[in-house]
């Protein structure tokens, strides 16, 4: 889109138009503007923590369309910012206004839609434009200059570079030359253009920057693998059960928008009805965006999509890729050439032309929200994509979010249901509860989980043991006087690591020696409390001489490859027991693994944040899913002090619809989400008085705007001090989420007006962190 003067009128007074209460004082400014002023001014994103555009001017005759990238002088530096608007007229002097250094025409302008729904993403969730638009590309598009892509973008001239006159265009500049004239014949991709000269990448960069060749993304004809409508074979060996059948039926019928939850059991098949989902978008030429909650997940979901649908062009964007693997997947998916994008939260900004639907796997895990930065929630941002874009999405889970399944119950959703497992015959495992007070334990087994081990040993199956607690012992104690070993840094407990005989803290990485003796009273007799990973596994290891034993938590698992071929060792049957966290069970196949073992859930059941037993239960569902998956039936034990809880009971029942509607209830009466909207301020300082202060004038300014929200105490969080930060907090509810929105709106620049020295504050909205 080429900068033109009319535009340029049309897009003021438009805005004009749109703040309404300040329309007549800028209709003065803006004729008196326009009659003096001549500027080509564009307003451009900046990775700065303020909340505003910036503005630049732009010389006469070059082009420069909204969402393009470019540089910009800005104090002493200069940095890349996006192209939010181009307009006639600005609040600065004309002297002080900077020009821009650069346009990049090396990528094709973020669309429309996408900077629609970073706005949007900005003004929900508190958080400054700039960072939110400069956020969602990839690392390479956020530096200050240029990229040559690969093969998806196609090159031609641009206006200027057509009018250049070959004849007088510099002799020695060959390559350039060669370049043109190619061009003026044909676009061409890098691929073609490198056939002319080993320097042609590098020389295209010049003409580019010259801005006389532009690159155009939308080179659909370069793929094979793309265009729209063409008929795909993909790998559909397996016959859908009604329930699946009905649930593919109902979503391919949604004209536009709707929101569908899948409801499926572990084990009913919901990935078959996303696959027969996908199978009829690509059918139509459309791209599918799956978001899954684990990049660990990705490569095997990855592998599996790709063998059920073998020609279809499927690229994934997570951030354990290259930077340049992540821009090339970017550009592939904006390019349209991507027909399945497959990704963790970030891939919800992924430039998506011809998006038909979207899909979110396992919608209730908490690791679709970012927790620092743009605190978005990816499962909502989906959402609302979707509906904007007037495309259907499917949350599909077999323990919904208790706000999605509200959502479905009161209609909002609609909600979709497998009741059955999709392989004939399977059950679902078998849940019993041991009770830890009248058991014989040793070091947090019990004798029964272990004569139950031995049996699956003896029958050559595998064994699971869940514990969300890594390292040899949560707290290592002083017999004689009681010490803990408590970070110094942290209100937190130091875990003991015995394999390398030292005290870390998981909350801010601090590390000791294992002392020798106590750093109190000097007794030698220190004795580790409690279990961790490390301690089950060397239990495990004096008890079943001959086990193979595999250990897999964040320490076990730190280099890319290992999980990996822990995996592949797991498959392989070469691991008789696995200890490990809450990374093995999240939707691993395991089909030789017939007992699960979960060791210590209690502390979830009387935690201070609301959804900790809504986590333990979507854990324990997940968890005891991995038990016999196959042909063999499972088992789950679970070693408690409260074997009578409702939790436990539902459990045992595979009552999710019981257990969530007893917590639904419990949430209504005590006014919590879904029935309630909620924001968190946080703050954290050195000094206590500080971090209270500002909290407190936050809380006064709050109550003094007198509107429909309930505004909470000021209180410690739930980590009181960490890496010797004083931590707190404050709550705020509304019954409406537009309450809540109206009073944040109004709250955000009296918070931007305190004084905060020495301290960091944020705003975290629909806050899943307690
Ligand atoms: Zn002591
Ligand atoms: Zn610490």
């Amino acid at each position: 889109m080429p900068f033109k003067k009319v535009q340029k009128i049309g897009v003021q007074l438009k805005q004009v138009k749109g703040t309404a209460t300040e329309a007549s004082p800028q209709i003065g400014r803006l004729v008196g503007a326009v009659s003096h002023v001549n500027l080509n001014i564009i307003r451009v994103a900046l990775d700065v923590p303020l909340a505003t555009l910036f503005d630049y001017t732009v010389a006469e005759g070059v082009a420069v369309a909204i969402g393009q990238r470019v540089i910009v002088p800005f104090g002493r530096r200069q940095m890349v910012g996006v192209v939010m608007e181009c307009v006639a007229t600005t609040e600065m002097a004309p002297e002080r206004i900077k020009a821009v250094k650069q346009v990049l025409y090396d990528s094709a302008p973020l669309s429309a839609e996408l900077l629609g729904l970073l706005r949007f993403c900005s003004d929900y969730y508190r958080y400054p434009i700039g960072p939110t638009v400069l956020s969602a590309l990839p690392t390479r598009l956020r530096l200050d200059k240029p990229i040559i892509s690969k093969v998806i973008l196609s090159y031609r001239l641009s206006a200027s570079g057509a009018a250049l006159d070959l004849d007088t265009f510099p002799k020695r500049k060959v390559v350039q030359r060669r370049i043109l004239a190619k061009l003026a014949e044909q676009p061409c991709n890098l691929v073609q253009l490198k056939s002319l000269s080993a320097t042609a990448g590098a020389q295209l960069k010049v003409l580019v920057a010259e801005g006389w060749v532009e690159s155009d993304a939308l080179a659909t004809s370069l793929s094979p693998a793309c265009g729209g409508g063409e008929q795909h074979t993909f790998d559909n060996a397996h016959t859908l059960t009604d329930e699946q059948q009905q649930a593919v039926d109902a979503v391919t019928a949604a004209q536009g928008y709707a929101c569908f939850l899948l409801h499926g059991i572990t084990g009913s098949g919901k990935t078959e009805v996303y696959v027969h989902l996908m199978h009829s978008v690509l059918q139509r030429g459309g791209q599918v965006l799956l978001l899954v909650p684990e990049i660990n997940l990705t490569p095997q979901l990855e592998h599996y999509f790709h063998n059920r649908f073998p020609e279809v062009n499927l690229i994934s964007l997570h951030s354990g890729l290259s930077e340049g693997e992540r821009l090339h997947n970017w550009q592939q998916a904006q390019a349209g050439v991507a027909q399945i994008v497959l990704g963790t939260r970030l891939a919800v900004f992924a430039e998506l032309p011809r998006l038909a639907l979207i899909i979110v796997d396992e919608e209730h895990d908490s690791s679709f929200k970012q927790q620092d930065f743009l605190r978005y929630s990816a499962r909502d941002v989906a959402i609302f994509r979707a509906n904007r874009r007037g495309v259907p999405i499917m949350l599909g889970s077999a323990t919904p979010s208790l706000e999605s399944y509200h959502n479905a119950q009161s209609g909002r959703y609609r909600m979709l249901r497998l009741t059955g497992r999709a392989l004939a015959g399977a059950r679902l495992p078998a849940v019993r509860c041991i009770n830890i007070n009248q058991t014989v334990m040793h070091h947090g087994i019990s004798e029964n989980l272990l004569r139950e081990i031995g049996q699956r040993l003896a029958r050559r199956e595998q064994s699971l043991l869940f514990i969300n607690r890594r390292g040899y012992a949560p707290v290592l104690m002083c017999t004689g006087c009681g010490w803990l070993s408590g970070c110094k840094h942290c209100a937190g407990k130091m875990v003991l690591h015995l394999n390398d005989q030292r005290l870390r803290c998981h909350h801010c990485g601090y590390q000791l020696r294992m002392p020798h003796a106590c750093p109190s009273c000097g007794n030698a007799d220190l004795l580790p409390l409690g279990s961790g990973t490390q301690r089950v596994e060397s239990v495990l290891q004096e008890r079943f001489t001959e086990a193979r034993i595999l250990r897999v938590d964040r320490d076990s698992t730190r280099s890319k490859r290992a999980w990996q071929m822990m995996r592949e060792q797991i498959h392989a049957n070469e691991v008789d027991i696995l200890v490990g966290t809450q990374m093995l069970a999240k939707g691993h196949d395991f089909p030789a693994l017939t007992l699960v073992g979960v060791l210590n859930p209690d502390g979830a059941l009387y935690s201070s944040d609301f959804r900790a037993a809504e986590k333990l239960f979507a854990q324990l569902v997940q968890v005891a899913g991995r038990a016999g998956r196959a042909d063999k039936p499972g088992e789950v034990i679970i070693q408690t002090a409260f074997p009578d809880h409702p939790l436990f009971l539902a459990l045992q029942n595979h009552d999710f619809e019981g257990w969530a509607a007893s917590q639904l209830a419990e949430r209504q009466m005590a006014g919590f989400p879904p029935f309630m909207y909620q924001a968190m301020l946080r703050a954290e300082g050195k000094q206590e008085t500080g971090v209270y202060a500002f909290l407190n004038q936050a809380r006064a300014a709050a109550v003094a705007l007198r509107l429909t929200v309930e505004i909470l105490g000021v209180v410690p969080a739930a980590l009181p001090r960490r890496a010797n930060h004083i931590r707190a907090q404050l709550l705020i509810q509304g019954a409406k989420r537009k309450d809540l929105q109206q009073f944040l709106c109004a709250w955000q620049p009296l918070l931007d007006a305190l004084p905060a020295q020495k301290l960091r504050w944020s705003l975290d909205i629909d806050p899943l962190e307690f």
